[in-house]
């Protein structure tokens, strides 16, 4: 399982053949590989994509190629949930049975209750193989030291990526998430011992900048580095865990994330009429996998995504994708629609709120034509006056709308050691 053939570490790509392949082989590939899932939900069966094929008028040979998915109802995270209390104890959507798979996992359980992820042993060299792409395209090779701190146990993220790096031949460095200072500083020290080739670029970022800064850490003794992340929607990366931990991942020219098309078919859909929009306009990230043991079909992520399939200049001849963020954290203020990234972007433009981390959350509005409230921490050293109607101008300027800021003392927003909650209902 370990063992992918060793590479050049000067050649272009990681998989060159499946990653340069002409755009009409990869089609013919993923209509091969859609019309053996289709098959196999009636043949397994899979009684919750048969109910959901027949309800559609399918039946095993009437969905041919990618082109049809159009035809088949989406299937949301609720439905899994739905499907996993009636038909205990994993659900009804599996393609394989519990005991051919060799890894479980949860969701985080951040919105609802938790889904079980499985998988078997191919499910994972899929996803391994994907991870490879993706590293290999921003650079890193076999033999670099990777950190990561995701959380671990029953959430399946942290031994995921943990096996992804071994697979592709990088030192695996995982410390604890910072769910504490202490474990923040477990994470510190270890970083100062063996320095991470690859900065830590996860969520928790942030507090690791917070703590280091806590305890008279140099951020550049401990491998800490703000990275220089572009402004604008992020480059599509995953479809979560659930569905494809490793499904894209962005080249050295920035235009989104090449997808892994022979692993899966990713829509952008009009979720008013089902059907996928133009190219290079707005709309649900709807996911397809295929080519791996469990499969979902039509699987809508609640997130808004965007495709776009004109050549990308490093060769690499997949669509690519723009990732719109989740529609749960969608604000709805003043006629606009905002993304957390959308409001990042601006506040990370006053320094006096950034050092040593931002940290702020809003209220999600209750009413369209309501100030949108906004509640910052402001940052170490600084009591300088004036700092909210700075970031209430600067809003008005970049996003046009209009926001109470209330700008809060050092510590009083809570911290999270992974994916922090910055929309709050109150
Ligand atoms: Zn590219």
């Amino acid at each position: 399982m370990l063992d992918p053939a060793p590479r050049d570490p000067a050649q272009r790509f990681w998989d060159p053949e499946a990653q340069t392949m002409p755009p009409d082989q990869r089609r013919a590939l993923q209509d091969e590989r859609l019309r053996d899932v289709i098959q196999r939900a009636f043949s397994a069966p899979v009684p919750f994509f048969r109910r959901r094929l027949e309800e559609a008028g399918a039946g095993p040979g009437d969905i041919a190629s990618v082109d049809d998915l159009d035809r088949l109802p989406l299937t949301v995270k609720q439905d899994l949930r739905d499907s996993e209390r009636e038909a205990p104890p994993v659900g009804d959507y599996r393609f394989t049975d519990l005991h051919q798979c060799v890894r479980l996992g949860t969701s985080t359980g951040t919105t609802g209750t938790p889904t079980v992820m499985l998988w078997t042993r191919h499910d994972l060299r899929v996803e391994y193989e994907c991870a490879a792409r993706s590293w290999w395209r921003m650079g890193i090779r076999p033999g670099m030291v990777c950190t990561h701190a995701h959380p671990g146990y029953l959430y399946g993220g942290g031994l995921m990526l943990s096996g992804a790096y071994e697979y592709f031949g990088a030192l695996n460095l995982w410390v604890p998430p910072p769910d504490t200072d202490e474990l923040a500083e477990q994470a510190l020290r270890m970083w100062m011992r063996i320095k991470p080739d690859v900065p830590f670029m996860g969520f928790a970022l942030a507090r690791f900048f917070e703590v280091a800064a806590k305890l008279g850490i140099a951020n550049e003794d401990a491998a800490l580095r703000i990275p220089n992340l572009p402004s604008g929607p992020p480059a599509m990366a995953t479809a979560g865990a659930e569905c494809f931990a490793f499904l894209a991942g962005a080249c050295e020219q920035q235009r989104g994330g090449h997808i892994a098309e022979d692993y899966a078919s990713v829509q952008a859909v009009d979720r008013s009429t089902g059907r996928q929009v133009p190219d290079g306009e707005w709309g649900d990230l709807v996911v397809t996998t295929f080519g791996r043991d469990n499969c979902l079909i039509r699987y809508d992520l609640e997130e808004a995504c965007r495709v776009e399939r004109t050549p990308c200049e490093c060769g690499e001849t997949t669509a690519r994708g723009w990732w719109g963020g989740r529609y749960q954290d969608l604000i709805r203020t003043q006629g606009k629609r905002l993304q957390l990234f959308d409001l990042e972007d601006v506040l990370r433009a006053l320094p006096e709120i950034c050092t040593p981390s931002l940290e702020y959350v809003v209220v999600r509005p209750q009413r369209e034509d309501a100030p949108l409230a906004v509640r910052v921490e402001r940052g170490d050293g600084t009591g300088a006056n004036g700092t909210d109607d700075r970031v209430a101008q600067l809003l008005r300027e970049r996003l046009g709308v209009h926001a109470e800021v209330v700008v809060m003392e050092r510590g009083s927003l809570p911290r999270f050691g992974y994916k922090a909650i910055r929309v709050v209902d109150s």
